[in-house]
C-alpha cells in the first residue's frame, strides 16, 4: 500500500463537475498516483492506451518516461482541458466509448499494447471481458477497480469470489493485486476501496484444444445460480454420469472446482449448447 499525501496544487477539479454518469472519481493523491505510475514503469518506446484520462492525473505521470499515450474518454468536455494540457506532448484523444472502441486499431507490429485506466465502475467488467477477446495485441493491462472486482479477478476455487470473472481471466491471464486504494485518493470520494490489479496475457496458450467460447458457456451455465448444485446446473446439458467420469461429484457447487475441473467439462458440452 503507497503511502498517500496531498501535494500542494494537487489536482482537484475546479472547471469540471464530475459527472456520476461516467464513473468520474478523479485521482488526486499524488502518492497513490507515482505508485500507480511505478507499478505501470512505462519505457519511451511503449505503446501506451489509457482508458479514462479524465483530468489527466495518470496520464501526466505516465509521460514522465517520455512515451507517446493514446487515450480513449467518453466525456466531450475533459478532451479540450486535455488537449490544453498536454500540448507539448505526444497524446492521441480519441472521444469515444471504450466499450465500442475497436483496439486492433492501435495495435503496431513492434509493440503490443500496455493498457492502463483507473476505470469507471459500471463499465470494468464488460470491458475486460471485452478486452480478453484482444489479447494477441496485449502486453499488459494496470487497472484501479473497485476492490471487490480485483477479488474476483484474483480468487482461487472454494473461494465465494470465484467465478466467471476469475475462471476466463486466469485461464489465459497472470493476475496480480498489486496495493488498495482508499476513498481519500479520490475526489470525489467512492463510496467503496478500491484496489490495483495487473493482467499480464500468458505467454502460451493453456489447453488451446479447450475453446474460450465453450468454456465461457460452461462457466456461464454452472455459475448460474451459485448456491445450486452441478447436477441442478447442468442438468439440461451435462449428464452426472459424465461428471462422474471426469471425476467430478455432480453434488457439488461450481465454486468448488478448479479451472482444469471446469475445462473438462466445458470440452463435455454438446454443440447445441454453445
Ligand atoms: N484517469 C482519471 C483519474 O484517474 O483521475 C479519471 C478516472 S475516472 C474514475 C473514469 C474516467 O473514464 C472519466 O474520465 C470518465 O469520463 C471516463 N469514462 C467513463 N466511461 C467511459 C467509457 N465508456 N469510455 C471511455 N471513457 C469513459
Amino acid at each position: 500500500m503507497p503511502k498517500t499525501s496531498k501535494r500542494s496544487g494537487a489536482s482537484r477539479p475546479k472547471a469540471h463537475a464530475p459527472r456520476k454518469r461516467f464513473g468520474q472519481n478523479f485521482l488526486t493523491d499524488q502518492g497513490v498516483i507515482s505508485a500507480i505510475a511505478r507499478a505501470i514503469n512505462p519505457h519511451k518506446e511503449d505503446n501506451v492506451v489509457e482508458i479514462g484520462p479524465g483530468q489527466g492525473a495518470l496520464t501526466d505521470a505516465l509521460f514522465e518516461s517520455g512515451c507517446a499515450i493514446k487515450a480513449i474518454e467518453i466525456d466531450r468536455d475533459l478532451q479540450s482541458q486535455l488537449r490544453v494540457m498536454f500540448f507539448n506532448r505526444d497524446l492521441t484523444l480519441f472521444n469515444y466509448d471504450a466499450l465500442k472502441f475497436d483496439f486492433n486499431d492501435l495495435s503496431n507490429e513492434e509493440n503490443d499494447l500496455r493498457i492502463v485506466g483507473n476505470l469507471p465502475y459500471n463499465i470494468s467488467t464488460p470491458l475486460i471481458f471485452k478486452l480478453l477477446t484482444h489479447l494477441p495485441i496485449i502486453r499488459d493491462m494496470h487497472f484501479m477497480l473497485q476492490k471487490e472486482v480485483v477479488d474476483r479477478l484474483a480468487a482461487q476455487p472454494g473461494n465465494k469470489h470465484w467465478g466467471r470473472l476469475s475462471v476466463m481471466t486466469q485461464v489465459d491471464c497472470e493476475v496480480e493485486h498489486l496495493f488498495d486504494v482508499p476513498p481519500e485518493a479520490f475526489y470525489p470520494q467512492p463510496k467503496v476501496q478500491s484496489a490495483i490489479v495487473r493482467l499480464t496475457p500468458k505467454a502460451t496458450s493453456h489447453r488451446p484444444e479447450c475453446s474460450r467460447e465453450q468454456l465461457r458457456r460452461l462457466v456461464q451455465l454452472a455459475f448460474a445460480q451459485r448456491r445450486k448444485t452441478l447436477r441442478n446446473n447442468l442438468r439440461n446439458v451435462i449428464d452426472e454420469a459424465v461428471m462422474q467420469n471426469l471425476g467430478i461429484d455432480p453434488a457439488c457447487r461450481a465454486e468448488t472446482l478448479t479451472l482444469d475441473q471446469l475445462m473438462d467439462l466445458s470440452l463435455a458440452l454438446p454443440e447445441a449448447a454453445i
